[in-house]
Order: C-alpha cells, then sequence, then structure tokens
C-alpha cells in the first residue's frame, strides 16, 4: 500500500525508538469498556488510547486520525443530542467509531508496534455475528484470532526514490521489519512480517486458458478453481455427452426428439446448451435458442439427435418459420451442431428426408458450418443460390 513519504519515515523512526511498557492492561480494560459504550471516539480519546499503549508513536508526532484516514477509515462529526427544543447551534466534533478503531489498532500491530487490539476486539466480534455484510474494519476483527502474527504488510513512500540499501529490525515480539532506504537514508519502504508469519509455499495463480473448453481462469486460485470445474464440467456434458436416461426415455425408434416452447424445461436447456456451442464454434456471441423461446412450435421447432443406441444427446438443430420480403415464407434450418465424437456418423443424413417431408423446400441459412457445407456439396446443394439467397435443401 502507498502512503506518504512523512507518514512512513514517522512509522520508521517510531520503531527505531526503544521499546518501553506502556500503561497497565487494567488501565486499558475501562478505557475500552468507556469508549465501547460510546460508540464513537474523538480524536484526543483516540490518540490517548493509543499513545499510552504505544508512546513511541506520539514521541514522532504521529496523529492517529491522519493514519485512520490512510487507511481509508471513515471520520464523521458526531454531534450530542439537543437539550432544548429550540436550541439551534450544535457543535459537533470529528470522531471515529470504535469498530474502526479496532480496525486501526489490527493494523498498528500488523506494522509491529505494542498495541492491544484485544480487548477491544473481544467487544466488537460478537457483534458481527448476525451481519449480513461487513466492513474492512469488521473483516479484520473478525479474522484477527486466526491470523493474530500471521500477516505481511507493505508499506510504499509516495514519490520515495530508489533505495540503496536495507536496513532490518526485529522488534522486541518477534516481529521482523525490513526497510529500504534511499540515498538521503529516508525509508521508501518497509514490510512488517508477523512472529508467525510463513512465506506462502502456492505459486502465485496465473491465466490460464484451459484446453478442453476454451476458459481462461485464474489457476492456482481456489475459487476461480471451483467456478471452473463447475463450467467445464458443463461444457464437457455437451461436448463429450453420456447415457442420459430422460433423454433415452423419449429417443425411441425415430432417433430425434422435437422441442418446441411447449417442451419442458430440461428439453429446451438441453437445445440451448447445443446453440450455445454452435455460437462459439461460427464465432457468434449470442445463441440462436431461448430456453424462454416466444415463437410457439408453428414457427420454431428444434430437435436432439440421439446416438444410434438411443442413450445420448448427439447434437441438436432448429428450424425457424421465415417470413423475408423478397421470398416466399418458407421453413429455413437456421443451425445444426453434432458433439464431435458424432460427427461424420450420418445422422444429418439419416433424417434429412424426414426433415423434407415435414418442411418442404426447407432453406440452409449462412453462415454454414464447415461439416455443413460438405454434407451439401455431397447432395449437390450449391452455397449460394442462383437468385443469391440461401441454399435450398433437396
Ligand atoms: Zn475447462
Amino acid at each position: 500500500m502507498m502512503i506518504s513519504d512523512g507518514l512512513l519515515n514517522q512509522l520508521w523512526e517510531a520503531h527505531k525508538l526503544p521499546h518501553r511498557n506502556a500503561s497497565s492492561v487494567v488501565v486499558t480494560e475501562h478505557r475500552v469498556a468507556a469508549m465501547f459504550d460510546a460508540e464513537w471516539m474523538h480524536r484526543f480519546q483516540l490518540n490517548d488510547l493509543v499513545f499510552d499503549m504505544e508512546p513511541r508513536l506520539a514521541h514522532c508526532g504521529i496523529d492517529c486520525f491522519t493514519l485512520a484516514r490512510t487507511l481509508e477509515l471513515p471520520v464523521r462529526y458526531t454531534f450530542s443530542p439537543p437539550r432544548r427544543k429550540t436550541q439551534a447551534d450544535f457543535s459537533g466534533s470529528e470522531s471515529i467509531h470504535v469498530r474502526d478503531v479496532a480496525g486501526l489498532l489490527i493494523w498498528l500491530e500488523k506494522l509491529g508496534f505494542a498495541v492491544e487490539p484485544a480487548e477491544l476486539v473481544a467487544r466488537v466480534k460478537p457483534q458481527l455475528n448476525a451481519k449480513r455484510y461487513l466492513t474492512d474494519s469488521e473483516m479484520f476483527v473478525h479474522l484477527y484470532e486466526t491470523q493474530r502474527g500471521r500477516s505481511e504488510v507493505i508499506l510504499d513512500a509516495q514519490d520515495g526514490g530508489s533505495p540503496v540499501r536495507d536496513e532490518v529490525l526485529t522488534t522486541f515480539h518477534g516481529y521482523r521489519l525490513e526497510v529500504r532506504l534511499n540515498s538521503e537514508g529516508r525509508c521508501v519502504s518497509l514490510r512488517a512480517r508477523g512472529a508467525r508469519h510463513r512465506a506462502s509455499r502456492k505459486p502465485k495463480p496465473f491465466d490460464y486458458k484451459c484446453p478442453e473448453c476454451k476458459q481462461t481462469y485464474s489457476k492456482g486460485d481456489r475459487d476461480a478453481g471451483i467456478l471452473h470445474r463447475r463450467y467445464h464440467n458443463k461444457w464437457m456434458a455437451v461436448v463429450r455427452p453420456g447415457p442420459n436416461p430422460k433423454f433415452s426415455a423419449l429417443s425411441t425408434a425415430t432417433g430425434v426428439v422435437q422441442v418446441d416452447s411447449e417442451s419442458p424445461l430440461w428439453l429446451r436447456q438441453a437445445m440451448y446448451d447445443r446453440a450455445l456451442h454452435f455460437a462459439r464454434e461460427l464465432h457468434f456471441d449470442f445463441a440462436q435458442w431461448d430456453v424462454e423461446e416466444k415463437d410457439g412450435p408453428d414457427r420454431c421447432v428444434g430437435f436432439l439427435f440421439a446416438s444410434e443406441d438411443g442413450s445420448t444427446i448427439a447434437g441438436a438443430c432448429a428450424f425457424r418459420w421465415r417470413e423475408a420480403q423478397n421470398s416466399s415464407p418458407a421453413w429455413a434450418l437456421q443451425w445444426m451442431w453434432l458433439a464431435p465424437p458424432y460427427r461424420r456418423r450420418g445422422i444429418l443424413t439419416r433424417h434429412w428426408q424426414s426433415f423434407i417431408a415435414r418442411f418442404g423446400a426447407f432453406q440452409l441459412e449462412r453462415p454454414l458450418s464447415a461439416a455443413m457445407r460438405a454434407f451439401a456439396s455431397r447432395r449437390g446443394i450449391s452455397e449460394i443460390e442462383d437468385d443469391g439467397g440461401d441454399p435450398v435443401a433437396r
């Protein structure tokens, strides 16, 4: 994180001062209890609390509100409630919420300072249980016990110049500070590691394109990996489909299952999944099938092709009723897609005559896939009709 050159050097100067034991635990406990009840702390109260724990920060002229603002913790005006109905003047003062004070103390501890956030954390944490969202300070509090002493914080100075030498300092409670200094001896970068910090042995996540589903994701990142796996499995279930008992029960003798706007959702979804693959392969950015298709079966009919044994969805195609201005209304084969293992196995040939019987001399809408072009040419269908329109089935 970037902070001002001045503040970074104040923090470093404070670390170089000898550490002395701060105020007693009992005093801190009393003070924390009182401020927790008041919920908001004024500048002088916050400074008193922090400087009692870490006098070195006061000695180097650090102001805790400046630290809060550096961390983007909200500083707000708070007011005493009006005492009289007619009261017209109110004087407020800048304050910070007690939960953000906890966040600030935890951050100072991560930087190796001898502050004591535990007392406040213990009071704030039970308040977080019912919350749906947590702020950054509340996240610090929530993770405090498990992450204490394990952190690594890196601060860099804005316009700090180039480092010429390094210094290392170990605090009395085992935090390791590594600083980089410029030619004038000013600190340009400070790294603070907790006494229990262990460098992660896991390699850094990197962008990776899956050779199978072609999705690019951050490999090595757990959440990205889970999302990819979910997508990958859905994708592969269409590309390398396995037996589907529900489909098997429907495909029977004809080897196709008709799907239209009145079909069950899972069949409309199966059509959509295959339309999506067609779109990807031909580099469209949209699928030509909608799970919530508006056109009824008189204007839009899809088919799911079965494998030879009828058990598996091998692919799909869709016909639409077209009413173009310059040609007579007719059905058109809008798209067709087969899973790679079922290509060049005569599936379309098997159904071609029954499609012609049902839809007449339907058009083959372009763009045609390479397989469809090859199929059309084998049947003597030219890719563009004499009038320049889409090829017509025969
Ligand atoms: Zn994949």
